[in-house]
């Protein structure tokens, strides 16, 4: 079937030819949206209208010969957990369902200015908390390689939009692998920055310490130009690091000179690693020694803690941040229950209209997982408890830091799967939380220490399901991981593919 052009990079130069108007390509992707959304559900909302006064005022200033970024009119996806002003962000959460708020996120801002195009805002889990976008209250995103299974999370209708080409691009956020996973669950490329590289302002806080948005694409080069336009220092995110941004996309063509590339052993051996998982592996790496790169293995050998000290430190995090959704500031706010205001001034010990209030409106508004993590966090941070989980959690994540940085000693980067398996069945994992934990062992170690990593596609499945592997780099060694990235893409010829279900 004759299809329409949806990777960025090839996009753009017939953007900036004006072979193709951005409301040309604005409405090819909008029209995909209108078919393939249904069966998908990676959208939350879109809104054509705004996407086409976008798209015809860039095709004006193109028009007027006004100089333009090298993505302006393109199109793009955005995870509904970022702040926009001209579209509700919601969280997937029932309590900010009709939340719409005055200010747009920091890199929101950054890629308006730029000139792409914002389509609508994507499915995630709820408030972040997942790995299957199944928690939010709109129900599932589907993937679209195989519509009876999950597209990971929490960033999966960011992954599924552009694994779709309902968008070819995508911003998701990573606070313990929910750019990286959704990535290799849909056969696409995802790029958690370093703490601090992408500002958090109008990123709505799930676990401060560990949140980071990041782009989604079809190849790295894709990447490397979308994180181009939203790297950078802002004062209002006093996270935000005040260091200059590299030339990512001057560097990924530079020829891979003596790079040396770990190998982790404990995610390459773990007996849970699936065996067609392990064996895209083992041809990755052997690809890369085809390359010329040297190949150690290295050790992190606190990664066994990993998921325990990250399920300590985001709830509890998030019971903290999350206590602002109260019913009186944001959003869904329960009725108070009159019969209950007359008994209590009638003496009753009944809760108070006030925290009555405050009661219904979290119980209501909030789902099964965001509770389950509130309580875990509250539990955590409680007085007598604290030492014993926070805080040696703490420490354990300064040894899993440490842990990375004596690998990043001898090598520049760290080579291994994203997930143990590929994608999962919906309902899988739901219900069953420890398990559904377990699938981020090999990415919440990024977060915990801070730096940067990508996930691409090295392969398939023999049922056709996409498998990812995960680079990791020293802080700011973005460069360096998407050139190593791309030159693995340019090795292997790689070539993006529409799923059956969407072509
Ligand atoms: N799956 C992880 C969690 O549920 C990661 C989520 C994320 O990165 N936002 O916390």
């Amino acid at each position: 079937m004759n299809q329409a052009p949806y990777i960025a990079s090839e996009i753009a130069p017939l953007l900036a030819t004006r072979e193709l108007s951005s409301r040309e390509i604005t409405q090819s992707f909008l029209a995909r949206i209108e078919r393939l959304d249904p069966s998908i559900r990676a959208f939350i909302s879109w809104d054509g209208d705004l996407a086409m006064q976008a798209a015809a005022q860039v095709d004006e200033q193109r028009a007027a010969g006004q100089k333009l970024g090298p993505w302006a009119g393109m199109p793009i996806s955005i995870k509904d957990i970022l702040c926009t002003t001209d579209a509700d962000t919601t969280c997937g959460s029932r309590i900010l369902q009709k939340y719409r708020s005055p200010f747009d996120a920091h890199l929101v801002t950054k890629l308006r200015e730029s000139g792409l195009v914002v389509l609508g805002k994507t499915n995630l889990d709820e408030f972040a908390m997942g790995g299957s976008t199944e928690t939010g209250f709109m129900g599932p995103s589907h993937n679209p390689w195989d519509l009876s299974r999950t597209c990971g999370g929490s960033s999966g209708g960011s992954a599924a939009s552009v694994a779709s080409a309902m968008s070819p691009l995508s911003i998701g956020t990573d606070t313990g692998g929910s750019i990286r996973q959704p990535a290799a669950f849909c056969g696409v490329c995802g790029l958690k920055p370093t703490y601090g590289r992408v500002s958090r302002y109008g990123l709505i806080a799930y676990a401060s310490s560990l949140d980071q948005a990041g782009p989604f694409g079809h190849t790295v080069a894709d990447l490397a130009q979308l994180l181009q336009v939203i790297a950078g220092h802002d004062k209002r995110d006093s996270t935000s690091l005040a260091v200059p941004v590299d030339d990512y996309v001057g560097a990924i063509d530079e020829p891979l000179a003596s790079v040396k590339i770990g190998v982790i052993r404990e995610h390459i051996d773990d007996p849970g690693l699936d065996p067609e998982v392990r064996e895209a592996m083992v041809a990755t790496i052997d690809q890369y020694k085809k390359m010329g790169c040297s190949i150690v293995d290295i050790s992190l050998p606190n990664t066994k803690y990993a998921i325990a000290t990250y399920y300590i430190i985001a709830p509890s995090e998030a019971s903290s941040n999350l206590s602002r959704f109260d019913g009186a500031h944001y959003g869904f706010r329960a009725p108070v229950n009159s019969d209950q205001v007359y008994a209590m001034a009638a003496g009753s010990k009944a809760l108070s209209p006030l925290d009555q209030m405050y009661s219904h409106s979290r119980s209501q508004g909030f789902g099964s997982e965001v509770k389950r993590r509130i309580m875990l966090g509250t539990y955590t941070l409680s007085e007598g408890y604290f030492d014993a989980y926070y805080l040696k959690a703490l420490k354990v994540r300064r040894l899993i830091r440490q842990d990375y940085d004596n690998a990043f000693g001898s090598v520049d980067v760290v080579l291994g799967p994203t997930t143990p398996t590929p994608a999962f069945r919906l309902g899988e994992k739901v219900n069953d939380p420890v398990t559904m934990y377990l699938e981020d062992l090999f990415t919440v170690g990024a977060n915990l220490a801070g730096i940067p990593a990508l996930s691409m596609p090295v392969g398939k499945t023999k049922s056709g399901l996409p498998i990812g592997a995960q680079i990791q780099g020293p802080p700011l060694a973005e460069s360096k991981l998407l050139q190593i990235a791309h030159a693995y893409q340019k090795a292997v010829g790689f070539q993006p593919e529409l799923p059956a279900s969407v072509c």
